[in-house]
């Protein structure tokens, strides 16, 4: 069995990783480098904290291979297991918050609803005062993805896949198997995996498939806080505003969010890559609003742009769209964290197993054409 990945993101590497480790022949087709789309831009963000039983289950099979990532794959990945800290400005997302940690620990995860004053236990400068509930879990936390791109790269090419770079493919046929084109000319294959992150449409329509997918620019800042933030302070999320940060190293915090009205589709090849200032200074003030550490001494590094691939419920489509063709893509902001179960999931399509643990029915395609789609409160 030789199965082609079309992109060399952290997905398409575990899924490499996944496919490899059960017997099969795999090349990775990636037309930039290893990591350059949106993995290397992400926020390292690892959560069980979400409002669908599909994503939830995918953070809990995901996880134990984050906490044993060194130890397994040669490479520190600078895994912190800070918790997430969820914010509700209104009692219509408390409400919300109340039925998600339900249906979160009824899954496995350790979530729990706090009162504002108990979330200041976990961060000490938050204005509790404008709050009306959290939820904290301390199974959550942050990793580097670029480490982790790291560690999967050598494992796969350890394992002997033909990891090619600078080799988008162009086209994509079906004639029994698959055939692809590259500038180095066809690659056959017996399946297909589009990892193409927010390419993934342009991808998928070379088959002849409709991906219904946004490539949406969202941006981080690194800033140097006023005040001191904990360097175990969990990543927080003001999600009535749409706010987020976390400490990064040597006392800098990353803040981030999409404050606008507007969120165009975005060319991924031609995009602004960089930090908008007037942007950066809204985040911060933003995350001043919901924790004392970010006053006008707040200084902004530096920071940059990356994609979202978003779907019209936010969550991903990983699904076997056309015999031997599947699609894992759209995962909105939580495709890092969701690569190793991902993989496993991508596995199981391409070889007809059922050794994921996780029920990814609900990411089939056809959703958006049945109407059962799925509705993910908790994105940032
Ligand atoms: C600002 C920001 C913050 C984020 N924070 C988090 C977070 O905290 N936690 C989290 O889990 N996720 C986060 N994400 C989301 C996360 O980055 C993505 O969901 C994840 O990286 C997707 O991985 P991928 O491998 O699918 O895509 P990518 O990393 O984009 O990889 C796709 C690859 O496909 C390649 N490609 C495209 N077209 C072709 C072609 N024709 N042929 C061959 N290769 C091709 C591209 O060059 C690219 O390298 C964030 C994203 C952004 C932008």
């Amino acid at each position: 069995m030789h199965v082609l990945i079309v992109g060399g993101g952290v997905v398409g590497l575990a899924c490499a990783h996944a496919l490899a480790d059960r017997g099969a022949e795999v090349t990775v087709c990636e037309a930039g480098t290893l990591g350059g789309g949106s993995t290397g831009r992400a926020a390292g963000g690892i959560r069980t904290q979400f409002s669908t039983r599909v994503n939830v289950e995918l953070s809990l099979a995901s996880v134990p291979v984050w906490e044993s990532f060194a130890d397994d794959f040669g490479v520190d990945i600078d895994y912190r297991r800070s918790g997430y800290l969820f914010l509700a400005r209104t009692e219509e997302t408390a409400a919300a918050f109340r039925e998600n940690v339900a249906m979160q620990t009824d899954a496995g995860a350790p979530s729990r609803v706090l009162s504002p004053e108990e979330a200041a236990e976990y961060l000490p400068e938050l204005r509790a005062e404008s709050f009306v509930a959290a939820t904290f879990s301390a199974a959550d936390g942050v990793a580097d993805p670029h480490s982790a791109v790291q560690g999967y790269s050598d494992a796969v090419r350890a394992a002997g896949v033909d990891v090619r770079t600078k080799t988008p493919v162009t086209d994509l046929a079906r004639v029994g198997g698959w055939r692809a084109e590259t500038p180095d000319g066809p690659i056959d294959a017996d399946a297909v995996v589009i990892a193409a992150g927010a390419w993934s449409g342009r991808v998928a329509a070379l088959a002849g498939v409709d991906l219904p997918l946004a490539p949406r620019r969202r941006q981080i800042a690194v800033v140097e806080p006023e005040g001191d933030l904990p360097a175990d302070a969990p990543l927080t999320i003001d999600l009535d505003t749409g706010a987020y940060f976390r400490p990064e190293r040597e006392g800098t915090a990353i803040v981030g969010g999409h404050f606008s009205a507007s969120d165009p589709d975005v060319d991924p090849d031609r995009f602004d890559e960089s930090m908008d200032i007037e942007w950066a200074v809204e985040a911060t003030e933003r995350a001043d609003d919901a924790a004392a550490y970010f006053g006008p001494e707040t200084r902004i590094r530096n920071g940059w742009a990356g994609l979202y691939a978003v779907t019209p419920d936010h969550h991903a489509v990983l699904d076997e769209v056309e015999p031997g063709l599947v699609v894992a893509a759209g995962f909105s902001g939580h495709g890092f964290q969701h690569a190793p179960a991902t993989g496993e999931a991508v596995a199981d399509l391409c070889l007809g197993e059922d050794a994921c643990g996780v029920d990814v029915s609900a990411l089939s395609l056809d959703r958006f054409e049945s109407g059962e789609t799925l509705r993910e409160r908790n994105v940032a």
